[in-house]
């Protein structure tokens, strides 16, 4: 009892700094979807502002997918991450949008972001996320960036980085992780003879 308790604790102190820091935060709606402020090395809510740019870019030119995204992220939070432009956190339902990234990146580049994002959400929501195809599903969300940004004016260049960090994908880390289940399967044969 004792044991599982120790194992919920991290996960619920883990899930109540993240109510806190919500309800602490700036926030704004963006036709229906609620953009968090929780960026730490920008000042005056500039982060922010960018990634209400890009949700209004997204709810201006494509309203299906702008439908589902209302209806299956929580919260777009706007922060530092640790390195990925990125994320979709499964427990608490929210988009990571990097704070850095946001300050650096054209608005239509921060658009895609969350579009992918979104479509790691829906796949969720619909039972895809815990497959084992990880590549299938990054290629879903790849694709679903590439569909939304054709829609956009003077996007050629973001579409072929879309399709190059695909490529990258399948190459390093596809390839880099089937070296490691090999490695593994050896390992394990030679325990087993
Ligand atoms: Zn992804």
């Amino acid at each position: 009892m004792t044991d599982v308790y120790a194992m919920c604790i991290p996960e619920i102190v883990k899930a109540g700094a993240r109510w806190l820091a919500v309800r602490i935060a700036e926030k704004r709606q963006v036709h229906g979807v609620t953009l968090v402020d929780l960026a730490r090395e920008t000042p005056d809510g500039q982060a922010a502002e960018g990634a209400a740019k890009a949700l209004e870019l997204i709810h201006q030119h494509d309203p299906a997918v702008w439908r589902r995204l209302v209806r299956d992220v929580r919260y777009v939070v706007v922060t530092k991450t640790f390195g990925t432009a990125g994320e979709y956190w499964v427990d608490s339902g929210w988009v990571l949008l990097n704070e850095a990234v946001v300050m650096r990146q054209m608005t239509e580049f921060i658009a895609m972001v969350v579009v992918h994002e979104a479509t790691h959400a829906r796949l969720w929501r619909m039972g895809f996320g815990r497959c084992p195809d990880r590549e299938r599903i990054e290629t879903a969300c790849v694709e679903a960036e590439i569909r939304f940004a054709r829609r956009l004016p003077g996007t050629a260049n973001l579409i072929a980085g879309a399709r190059a960090k695909l490529t990258r994908y399948w190459e390093t880390d596809l390839r880099g992780n089937a070296r490691k289940a090999e490695r593994r399967e050896r390992k394990g044969a030679k325990k087993r003879s």
